[in-house]
């Protein structure tokens, strides 16, 4: 009996692969797989609200109710929410699920938070790896256009003007670049921002297209691109904010920008830090600032910790900072760091790291009547566009 139970459960093991690998396969050229809700450590479960359809390992339609994905062991189990606690539905290593007729699919690992996404998704629980539990996943596979859209879309605002969401979707389209044919990448800042459907405003739908998969070259290949919220002034040179490594990227080239007006973030931040909680997550005393920018940006500093004396790049200093203090007590990389009685005041401006293309500012450009090209060559001086 025993022995016939593991046959049987070898021959789905086979079928259900071969499924997946003919998904694979109908794979679109122009499409991505994305990891999503990478922000979170762990997920355990994923809802998922009808009307959607399952098309792999079983195909099944549902048409109405919200429906939740557990771990269930070796694969995962998914059942209504609201019915019978041991009523499984569906119990499988993985499951390949789309919005019904095209319509995009409602998903989140919170009930209270479910977001749109097009294109097929897959959840499944990736196996225990070195020193890393099981978890399950879910992988986004969208085509390439979708992606571009609702990343150029949550990377703006509807205030943005067309101009500037046409330069962020050559950036966007610049980023895939080196990624190859079909690349698997993640929802977070490591790589872009990508929230889903909702981000496609129909002015952003129409940039992309107007941008057609143009992207932004520098002796004739792909540039590597950055781009930040607002400058605040002045952007920085990539060498002064990331170090040697990007030292051959000579259109990371600081630049005078007083375009991103608009911007929340071009005024001054002050944040209070106590005193205790700064000398226990960041440093013992005031950071000795060592090398400063043309934009007034920290490239070197010094900090002393447990007693021993640290050499640290101002981006890396600001990294820390958002990470151990949070990020909204230095918005920007232009920072200092003064000790004052009882506590460290942290002052900033802009947003995010300064280097390459100024959000805010491109949106000032746009409203100016430049065009995207004349923006992107303003933030990246010497880079082309690529004719299609
Ligand atoms: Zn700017």
């Amino acid at each position: 009996m025993k022995s016939k139970n593991v046959t049987f459960k070898a021959k789905i093991a086979i079928a259900i692969l071969f499924l997946f690998w003919a998904t694979a396969v109908k794979a679109n050229p122009s499409s991505l797989s994305v990891k999503l809700f990478q922000a979170r450590a762990r997920m355990n479960s994923v809802f998922v609200r009808a009307p959607f359809v399952i098309v792999n390992p079983t195909r099944a339609v549902f048409n109405e109710g919200l429906f939740e994905f557990t771990d269930g062991g070796r694969g995962i189990v998914l059942r209504k929410v609201g019915g019978a606690k041991q009523k499984e539905i569906i119990r499988a290593p993985y499951v390949v699920m789309a919005g019904r007729n095209g319509a995009a699919l409602v998903i989140g690992p919170e009930q209270a938070h479910l977001r749109k996404y097009y294109g097929e998704i897959t959840v499944s629980k990736e196996p225990a790896a070195a020193g890393k539990p099981a978890k399950m996943t879910a992988l986004n596979l969208v085509d390439n256009f979708n992606y571009v859209s609702s990343v150029v879309g949550g990377e703006t605002t509807p205030q943005f003007g067309k101009e500037a969401l046409k330069a962020m979707a050559v950036l966007v389209y610049t980023r895939l670049a080196p990624k190859g044919k079909h690349p698997t990448v993640c929802d977070t800042t490591d790589e872009m921002v990508y929230l889903g459907a909702e981000h496609e405003r129909p002015e952003v739908i129409d940039a992309v297209n107007e941008i057609d998969r143009v992207r932004l070259l520098y002796d004739g290949k792909p540039a590597q691109v950055f781009f930040h919220a607002c400058c605040a002034g002045r952007t920085s040179d990539g060498v002064d904010i990331f170090g040697a490594g990007a030292k051959p990227l000579v259109y990371l080239k600081g630049v005078r920008c007083e375009h991103c007006k608009g911007s929340p973030l071009y005024s001054l931040t002050v944040k209070q830090i106590p005193a205790a909680i700064f000398h226990r997550e960041i440093a013992s005393s005031e950071p000795k600032v060592i090398k400063i920018d043309k934009a007034d940006r920290i490239v070197e500093a010094e900090i002393q910790k447990s007693g021993k004396i640290e050499t640290i790049s101002g981006y890396q200093l600001w990294l820390r900072v958002g990470q151990k203090l949070g990020w909204d007590k230095a918005p920007g990389t232009r920072y200092e760091i003064k000790r004052a009685a009882g506590a460290y005041i942290i002052k900033s401006s802009g947003g995010g790291h300064g280097v390459g293309l100024c959000q805010w500012g491109a949106q000032g450009l746009s409203r100016q009547g430049k065009t995207h090209a004349e923006i992107l060559k303003y933030y990246f001086p010497g880079t082309t566009l690529e004719k299609r």
